[in-house]
């Protein structure tokens, strides 16, 4: 590689130390943004070097070289500085490894070569047939002929640099909000590579021997992709990924040119998509969603439920190659991804469809109707909420209760917790969408694995075992304070349910009662209610000794399951072992129901949004489930075909070997 920029000459060294590496997937391009962005805080040259191989040294102020350093997991690296603030550039580097670069204990996602296993897995229900497209821009078309003078090519690259980055600030924010800061970090490395002082260095140089700013830019960025796709870890490689991504922003900026888009229409597949791609997707373009990697609580899965798209994820390496116009027909509920269908397959497939449509179609037209089971038991049934959008489709789609608000949505993407005012108007505004029916807040649910730069917290080995959920809001009091404040100005105005999540222990519980009391002063108000969620398995078998403390018991499924199946919800890898219908997970829902006496219990996680599995929740005892707004009616639809009174269905399910085999069950129910 030949960079215009000389290696870095600034005076000898006056300050150097040694770490390693060790985040999962070495100095992959998040960590790697972030050593950037702090080495570039100082008024210091900061170098760095791979003490074993000698690799370096090179300058940490650019990601594009820190990534040819291929420092894996357990590389050993100098960092060196010189200049005035070089103590204090050196001790920062060293203290951010030693927090994995705000990546501990965070789950990395897995390397491209991973098979996941189990796959391909039902991920957003519904049927879609239709071409394979890909999510591609046109190749920029770079001018040819003669540049302008170098002044004006670096003015017009200069201008479409910092709209490049303002779009990708509006991304990351969206992100951030909608799925959660740790997804969003991924843009700030795309951010660093904007600025980075080699890829401008080998541009002005460009410039300078008068190339045009779009050639100089597209080939300074296609020299770093060269570079990092031949870097020997395939983590690494796949990373040139996001270098692309940048160069082709800012030449769409510089020339003028649209945005990614799906050409015509039919079946997105693609390695994993980013919660932003998801929430951008043109749903008249895009009928269904085939990832190779993924997995079905992840966010792109997720946001795939909230628009309503058909998705099968973890669908493995093959699918990749399928190129675009090969006809491919998939089915959300089932998992099934046929190639080239034959015509019997699309005919069952159709005919399914056709089916499915029908019953969604009665289903919305009853949905502002109550959920009433054949044998006459009401079940309610609720909207889970991420913003103010959220509950204006929950009140479209008929929902009784918003069974679940993630507030983290106020919380993350910003640099300050949110104040008590906009706390208070945001909850208003939920509850008008929701045309005053009641509103379930969640206080603060974030932790190690979703951090604020305003709660900071110590690096954790385990972020999904350590400081999250109700721990750290009794920790962060400040931040509970304040949202207790706001949820007792809006309880005075409209039914409102609070609910704690990840409660390990009747003392945390009563703990924050204590907060929410004084809070309220001592006088909380009629309607107001207080529960728990249940995600802790150990909660779950302890639902008697919550249960006199308490108005409502929620079990998130999500967690439930991958703490009881030690089985982490994000990672492709396990997501065949992290099945929400397996039935030791659904004996601890038995035992919730068992021990809840007169709170009632409820269902928040994915399993409340699969029609299969309602009659059996609704058997065992829950009696409201939240779901994304979309599936309310469905979910009401299923309520009405279940009995309330099923021994027999209870027993067999919970005697079941294996999640296949309640599936089974359910579906010949
Ligand atoms: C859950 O864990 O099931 C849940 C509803 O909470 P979240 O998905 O927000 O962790
Ligand atoms: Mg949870």
């Amino acid at each position: 590689m030949t960079h215009a920029q000389p290696e870095p000459t600034a005076g000898e060294p006056t300050a150097a130390a040694e770490f390693v590496v060790t985040n999962p997937h070495g100095l992959h391009a998040r960590p790697a943004a972030r050593l950037v962005e702090e080495a570039r805080r100082y008024d210091a040259t900061v170098l760095l070097r791979e003490v074993d191989s000698g690799t370096g040294p090179v300058p940490a102020s650019s990601l594009s070289r820190v990534a040819t350093l291929a420092a894996g997991q357990g590389a050993r690296l100098e960092v060196s500085a010189s200049g005035p603030q070089a103590q204090q550039a050196v001790d920062a580097v060293v203290a951010l490894a030693g927090e994995s670069f705000g990546e501990a204990g965070v789950p990395a996602a897995p390397p491209p070569t991973v098979q996941p296993t189990g796959g391909p897995l039902p991920a957003s229900p519904g049927i879609a047939i239709g071409p394979v497209v890909k999510l591609e821009e046109a190749p920029p078309e770079l001018p040819e002929g003669a540049a302008g003078d170098p002044a004006t090519e670096r003015e017009q690259l200069e201008s479409a640099v910092s709209a490049a980055r303002d779009e990708l600030h509006r991304v990351r924010a969206r992100a951030a909000r909608e799925v959660g800061e740790q997804e969003a970090r991924i843009f700030d490395a795309q951010l660093a590579l904007l600025d980075d002082p080699d890829v401008r260095a080998d541009v002005d140089a460009a410039l300078g021997a008068g190339a045009s700013a779009a050639r100089a830019w597209d080939s300074a960025l296609r020299l770093v992709a060269e570079t990092w796709e031949r870097l020997p870890d395939p983590y690494l490689q796949a990373r040139a990924a996001d270098v692309r991504a940048v160069g082709r922003l800012v030449l769409r900026h510089l020339l003028g040119t649209a945005a990614a888009t799906v050409t015509g229409s039919g079946i997105l597949v693609a390695e994993d998509l980013t919660p932003a791609e998801v929430a951008g997707l043109d749903a008249a373009a895009v009928r269904g969603i085939v990832l190779a990697g993924g997995s079905p609580t992840g966010h792109a899965a997720i946001l795939a439920r909230a628009r309503g798209l058909p998705a099968v994820v973890a669908a493995g390496a093959a699918v990749r190659s399928l190129v675009a116009g090969t006809t491919l027909a998939l089915d959300g509920t089932t998992g099934e991804v046929e190639v080239h269908p034959s015509p019997d397959v699309v005919r069952r497939l159709e005919e399914r469809a056709a089916a499915e449509r029908t019953r969604a179609e009665t289903a919305l037209a009853a949905a502002r109707a109550p959920a009433v089971t054949s044998d006459g038991t009401e079940v309610l049934v609720g909207a889970n909420l991420g913003s103010v959008a959220d509950a204006t489709a929950a009140g479209a789609a008929g929902a009784d209760v918003a069974g679940l608000v993630r507030t983290e949505f106020l919380y993350l993407g910003r640099d300050e917790a949110p104040s008590v005012e906009e706390q208070v108007e945001t909850y208003r505004a939920l509850a008008r969408e929701l045309g005053g029916r009641r509103l379930t807040l969640r206080t603060l649910d974030v932790g190690g694995d979703k951090p604020l730069p305003y709660a900071p917290q110590p690096a954790e080995d385990n972020p999904f075992l350590g400081v999250r959920g109700l721990r750290l809001a009794l920790a962060e009091r400040r931040l509970l304070h304040d949202q207790l404040e706001a949820v007792a100005v809006v309880a005075r105005e409209t039914p409102i349910s609070l609910m704690f999540p990840m409660v390990s222990t009747v003392d945390e519980l009563a703990e924050a009662r204590e907060l929410v009391e004084k809070a309220f002063d001592g006088a909380e108000p009629e309607a107001f209610e207080v529960g728990i969620m249940v995600e802790v398995p150990a909660a779950a078998l302890k639902t008697a000794s919550f249960a006199p403390h308490v108005d409502f018991l929620s079990i998130g499924t999500n967690d439930l399951t991958q703490y009881a199946l030690a089985a982490e919800r994000g990672n492709p890898a396990v997501a065949g072992i992290g099945d929400a219908l397996d039935p030791g997970v659904l004996r601890l829902v038995h035992e919730v129901c068992h021990g809840a006496g007169d709170a009632l219990v409820a269902v928040c996680g994915e399993l409340a949004a699969d029609p299969a599995a309602v009659p059996l929740l609704v058997a065992l005892g829950v009696r409201e489930l939240s779901a994304a707004p979309g599936a309310v009616p469905v979910v009401k639809e299923a309520v009405r075909r279940s009995r309330a009174t099923d021994p027999d269905l209870v027993r067999r399910c919970l005697t079941a070997t294996g999640p296949a085999e309640v599936r089974a069950i359910l579906s010949g129910h």
